[in-house]
């Protein structure tokens, strides 16, 4: 599978953006180059240099912690900035189409009707697993791309190894696993298997386990053709400096991240236990994730009810094969018993 003959043609032939820095490399005191201020930044920081376009001192600290090799590794503006890029880079408006497997993240979505793309939607099966015939018979000669969510939002279940194993074995796009949620789940990540695969795109961010969702930067790991792709049609320094600073820093403090992983997962089971004493609860389902989705007797309701005290969880009653359900995400312990408390005093 040639991963160079899927993007557009328009990319294929894009001579990209060439930044003051990419064309000198080397030893310098004077940089006279890139129309900088060059007495300084207002900021005791120094923020009057552009930021390194490819980011390699972040991308060297996130392979010693991922093992993925930095010519893998691409870093985006959260990981919608490498779902757009992906839409912008491998499919053609008005002609490809990609795959999305409902009820999932909204943004594939969002990103495919920007891009003028046909979305071709099969959705789960009841237990939210793959519909593996349903996906084998939407895929057509212009399928470029099919978004697989695992964990999977709004579900909160990772999805059967597998069957992700068919998907990528019969299928001759470039398939993306979300993995957002990863760091809650028993699951095994799919990065180690980027070798052999190169259709594969795994997506994680900083945004959840993490913490750094206000910060905006997200990972995409894929075969260096695929990340080569991305960077050329990416903004030349999407990634801040004080983004790549603050992410350089907190990369030190793994220890706090996976203390937090710790006690998320063990919140997660206590309050899924403590939700389904409550006679409302109809069902909760099993998460690998740092939410739980439940099904209510009155989801409008109950998700009004909340709000008045203050309390916002998501309302997932409109969304196919969620009906009913709301999302939850698992907080501290002290706002967890908020929420059981809340949901204890409301009238039947
Ligand atoms: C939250 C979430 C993301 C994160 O997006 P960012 O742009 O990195 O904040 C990605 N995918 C899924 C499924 C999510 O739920």
């Amino acid at each position: 599978m040639d991963i160079k003959n899927l993007q557009r043609e328009n990319i294929k032939n894009l001579r990209p953006y060439s930044t003051a820095r990419d064309e000198y490399k080397g030893q310098a005191s004077v940089f006279l180059d890139a129309n900088e201020n060059s007495f300084g930044s207002p900021l005791p920081e120094n923020f009057n240099r552009y930021p390194d376009p490819l980011q390699l001192d972040l991308k060297d600290a996130i392979s010693k912690i991922k093992g993925v090799p930095i010519e893998n590794t691409f870093l985006g503006n959260g990981s919608d900035e490498a779902i757009d890029l992906l839409f912008r880079a491998f499919c053609n408006p008005g002609k490809d189409n990609v795959i999305i497997l409902p009820p999932t993240y909204g943004m594939y979505e969002v990103s495919a009707n920007i891009n003028d793309v046909e979305i071709r939607k099969v959705n789960l099966l009841p237990n939210f697993q793959l519909d593996l015939e349903g996906i084998a018979e939407a895929i057509d000669a212009n399928t470029k791309l099919i978004f697989i969510c695992s964990p999977n939002n709004p579900t909160g279940n990772s999805i059967i190894r597998t069957d992700i194993e068919t998907v990528l074995a019969n299928f001759n796009g470039l398939v993306i696993i979300d993995e957002a949620y990863i760091n809650f789940a028993k699951q095994r990540t799919f990065i180690q298997e980027l070798t052999e695969y190169p259709q594969l795109v795994v997506l994680q961010t900083f945004s959840k386990a993490w913490g750094l969702a206000g910060l905006r930067l997200g990972m995409a790991f894929a075969s260096s053709i695929t990340i080569d792709i991305l960077n050329k049609v990416k903004a030349p320094y999407n990634i801040s400096q004080s983004t790549q600073d603050l992410a350089l820093a907190a990369l030190q403090n793994i220890g706090q991240v996976n203390e937090w992983i710790k006690i998320t997962v063990a919140e997660r089971e206590l309050l899924s236990k403590q939700l389904l004493e409550l006679p409302m609860i109809r069902k909760v389902y099993p998460s690998d994730a740092n939410f739980i989705l439940a099904e209510v007797d009155d989801a409008n309701g109950t998700y009004d009810a909340l709000v008045e005290q203050g309390i916002i969880v998501r309302n997932r009653a409109k969304i196919t094969l969620c009906e009913g359900c709301l999302r939850i995400t698992v907080g501290t312990p002290a706002e967890n018993s908020i929420l059981l408390s809340a949901l204890k005093s409301l009238k039947p």
